[in-house]
């Protein structure tokens, strides 16, 4: 890899846009159209959301973001949390699967695997999710 970053911040609401921020700037220097710049955005921003809302769904808790640039031009991002995890991965990344609250729609995952290349997930009930994203 050409470069690293990574960022540690408590599950706080605010910290959503910090991060996609921080994800955005760092990525800038891979010279990304602005439409690859927003697909980056908006893959952080749903993982991002997800630790926030679900993982520590009534606490706070830590959310590590972190970034990799390759000399081909690609990203590896990692959204990492040590919240409550998720029972069946499978059945979490379906379309319009949710367990949130009204409102969501559960299509966080469906839009990471849109805007981004690959995406993996892993996860260990009570222990924490993994979500590495590449583009
Ligand atoms: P939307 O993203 O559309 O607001 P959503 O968050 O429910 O709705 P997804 O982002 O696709 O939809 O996530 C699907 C489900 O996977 C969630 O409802 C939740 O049960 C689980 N999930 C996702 N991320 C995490 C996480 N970091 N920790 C624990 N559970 C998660
Ligand atoms: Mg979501």
């Amino acid at each position: 890899e050409i470069n690293q970053m990574s960022i540690k911040f408590q599950s706080r609401s605010n910290n959503e846009a910090f991060a996609r921020q921080a994800v955005a700037a760092f990525a800038a220097q891979l010279d990304p159209t602005i439409e690859e710049i927003n697909d980056i955005k908006t893959a952080v921003s749903e993982a991002v959301t997800n630790c926030i809302v679900h993982a520590y769904r009534d606490t706070l808790g830590y959310i590590t973001v972190a970034a990799k640039l390759y000399d081909d031009g690609e990203i590896q991002i990692v959204v990492r949390d040590k919240g409550c995890g998720i029972a069946d991965i499978q059945q979490a990344r379906q379309p319009m699967f949710t367990t949130g609250d009204a409102g969501r729609s559960g299509m966080g995952f469906t839009i990471m695997e849109s805007f981004m290349d690959r995406l993996r997930v892993r996860s260990r009930e009570g222990v924490g999710t993994q979500v590495t994203m590449t583009k």
